[in-house]
């Protein structure tokens, strides 16, 4: 089938429509600069829609002595010291002038009855300082910025897949894509790109995120395109997802179950959180209590669909209704359980990739010319952990700042460089894919992938464990090439499978190379054959498609001032628990 190859030429492309995408967009358009920005899947629906618990700002409504130095200082400390201190102190100086921003906007968040802003605590926060919209802050900043967008004109391809960057010389020129109704082709001629396109935690059997996002295709398209990934292996996994239905499995159970008093037993009716954290038991860190889950699980005293029970059926029904009425729905709905009468079957989900592609402290540029990252597909704010609110946050005020970069590039560039040879490439590597036949279907290779990641690279992971999973993702490579992908009146959702494919076994491959060689357990990364954190490995970890050595970065010193701010005891995180 000969398909029509579409040409558009706009200043600035930006991938992606989430809150990162859309926050760069919006700085682009009121600078006055064309913008079109694409997405896989409709504007008004993208991954930061699920976002449920909030966005961090230290605006002091509730607790005056907030600061942004303390944000810093608390951003820092639960990112196990690989965070770089130049994007923590950018996020929390500007957070509060970018919530501002949100609700001038007509962002319509939680406020007091005098009309301050109400603000929470949200896990290892030392003050109440997230905003919430309910339990649908992503819902109300993602419908906050499309309007936003709409009002100033920014042009919108929803339904776009991008499968390749376009580079010239170290420069980036555009973009390659198709249209997922009708396969039409797209050519995007830019003089900068902004990849705002998520992260890549779909690649695990469990995740929070739905079935065709996070899928690593950020990871790919930047990694082709010369830029060097970091921190891979550096994965959130919430320590409760659900695991049954099958096709709900990795659907979030708050933090808030355990908040108002849940119990986690093993199938023995054991409360094994006895010996995991005996003083805080159920309400314990995040990364603790995922991998005390995981161990119950995997040392086989698990339930025999895979999980540990999460009890409230203690707790009266009318606090349950009122407290947690969303858990209650969610599970009469997917699953058809009365939460009330019967536990809950839960697992540790992949939640947050708080690795990406290496960007610039301070500009998010990446190793490529004219090209940015931004959002969940960038790195060096979270390290080793994440500060639950952040990354919200982290959309908004960095995709205001890679608008601004963009914008300047744009300005001062001379010529547009192209290279008639990439676009010609990326067309036929289209053209090769859907020229395949064999006998293997797209999507149990997907569930391949997933299964070798649960298996050899989910909470706990072991040398022997990383280098059977590699080998398996070689073989998962091999039956790529008997792939038949099919295209018909329905679309080219089969085509996109096969990209989102691609984009997880190059994820995949990252994650497990830079899993083998951060040989410690550092906060989300657990080697039990390396228990303890090594200070040596107090670096971040680049890597790149090529198979080359990874290379270690040393991590900048914060100042001391915040330095100091980040001392002191452990934060009980009691009544702070969300997502
Ligand atoms: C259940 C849940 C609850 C959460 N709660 C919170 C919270 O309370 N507070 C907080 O701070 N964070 C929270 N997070 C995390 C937060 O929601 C995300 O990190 C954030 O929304 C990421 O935004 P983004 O703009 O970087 O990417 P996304 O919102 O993931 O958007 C990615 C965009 O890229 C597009 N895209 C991807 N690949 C391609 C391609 N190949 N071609 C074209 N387009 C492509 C997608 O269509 C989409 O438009 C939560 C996450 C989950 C899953």
């Amino acid at each position: 089938m000969q398909l029509e190859e579409q040409r558009r030429a706009t200043s600035v492309l930006v991938i992606g429509t989430g809150a990162a995408g859309l926050r760069a967009a919006i700085e682009l358009r009121q600078r006055g600069v064309d913008v079109t920005c694409v997405g896989k899947r409709r504007r008004d629906d993208a991954h930061t829609v699920l976002a449920a618990g909030g966005i961090n700002a230290a605006l002091g409504t509730m607790d005056p002595e907030d600061t942004w130095e303390q944000h810093a200082a608390d951003t820092l400390r639960e990112a196990y010291g690989l965070a770089d201190p130049t994007t923590v102190e950018i996020l929390a100086r500007e957070a509060p002038h970018a919530i501002h921003e949100l609700v001038d906007w007509g962002a319509t968040f939680q406020t007091e009855e005098d009309g301050r802003l109400s603000q929470r605590f949200f896990g290892a926060h030392r003050y109440r300082r997230t905003c919430f919209a309910g339990d649908y802050t992503g819902r109300e900043i993602q419908r906050t910025l499309v309007r936003r967008a709409n009002q100033l004109g920014v042009g919108f391809d929803d339904d776009t897949y991008i499968t390749r960057l376009l580079v010239r010389d170290g420069r980036v020129f555009g973009a390659y894509g198709f249209d997922l109704e009708d396969g039409t082709r797209r050519v995007y001629l830019a003089d900068a790109v902004v990849l705002a396109a998520g992260g890549h935690t779909r690649i695990w059997r469990r995740s929070s995120s739905r079935r065709d996002e996070n899928t690593g295709d950020a990871m790919r398209l930047a990694a082709l395109a010369g830029c060097r990934l970091r921190d891979m292996e550096l994965v959130q996994f919430h320590p409760t997802g659900m695991i049954w239905p099958e096709e709900a499995a990795g659907t979030l159970v708050t933090e808030a179950v355990r908040g108002e008093g849940g119990i986690l037993r093993n199938a023995a009716g054991e409360r094994f959180m006895e010996r995991y954290d005996p003083e805080r038991m159920e309400l314990s860190t995040r990364d603790r209590v995922a991998l005390a889950n995981d161990t119950e699980i995997k040392a086989g005293r698990g339930t025999e669909r895979g999980g540990v029970l999460l009890d409230v059926t203690h707790l009266e029904r009318e606090l349950v209704l009122s407290r947690l009425p969303r858990m209650y729905r969610q599970f009469v709905d997917l699953a058809m359980l009365d939460i009330t009468q019967q536990p809950m079957e839960v697992a540790p989900t992949a939640h947050y990739s708080m690795g990406g592609v290496w960007v610039d402290a301070a500009t998010h540029a990446t190793d490529v010319e004219g090209l940015y990252a931004v959002g969940e597909c960038a790195t060096g704010l979270h390290g080793a952990n994440r500060l639950g609110g952040n990354s919200l946050a982290e959309c908004i005020v960095f995709g205001r700042i890679v608008g601004e970069q963009a914008a300047q590039w744009s300005a001062a560039l001379d010529a547009q460089v192209r290279d008639r040879r990439a676009i010609a490439a990326a067309g036929e590597e289209i053209d090769s894919m859907l020229a395949l036949r064999g006998e293997a279907f797209v999507r149990p290779l997907q569930r391949a992938v997933r299964d070798v990641m649960t298996d050899h690279c989910g909470v706990v992971r072991t040398e022997n464990g990383l280098a059977a999973g590699l080998g398996k993702l070689d073989e998962i490579r091999s039956a790529t090439s008997t792939m038949e992908i099919r295209t018909d009146i329905a679309g080219f959702d089969d085509l996109a499978h096969a990209f989102d494919l691609e984009g997880s076994l190059l994820a995949a491959r990252a994650t497990i190379e830079s899993a083998r060689q951060r040989r410690e357990s550092r906060g989300c990364h657990t080697r039990i054959d390396f228990p303890r954190q090594d200070e040596r490995l107090r670096v971040n970890l680049t890597w790149r498609p090529d198979g080359s050595v990874l290379e270690h970065e040393p991590v900048r010193a914060a100042s001391a001032a915040i330095d100091a701010l980040a001392g002191g005891p452990e934060l009980d995180v009691a009544g702070r628990l969300l997502e």
